[in-house]
């Protein structure tokens, strides 16, 4: 292996090592639940899950997208890591 594509691996494992490097702009993923599987994406627009909770709008979140936003962390921009609309420009 040449010594190029050693500094890139190295570079790699850094960046790898500090999340907050990253930003979420969009993501679509299935998380199972106790009782079935959920479809959870992040829009421009913010969460949506097709849970009867998050569709039902009683309590503008889930427990769903609730563990995405713990998982992710980070990686997400304050007003999405928070809750699950976005405030003003989109991502
Ligand atoms: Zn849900």
């Amino acid at each position: 292996m040449n010594s190029s594509m050693i500094g890139k691996i190295e570079k790699a494992h850094r960046y790898a090592n500090e999340p907050d490097r990253v930003r979420f702009k969009a993501l679509e993923t299935t998380i199972s639940g106790d009782n079935d599987e959920y479809h959870v994406t992040l829009t421009p627009n913010g969460w949506e899950c097709s849970c009867h909770t998050f569709q039902s709008h009683a309590l503008e979140t889930c427990s769903h997208v609730m563990a995405m936003q713990l998982m992710l962390g980070k990686m997400l921009k304050d007003d999405v890591r928070y809750s699950t609309q976005t405030e003003g420009e989109p991502l």
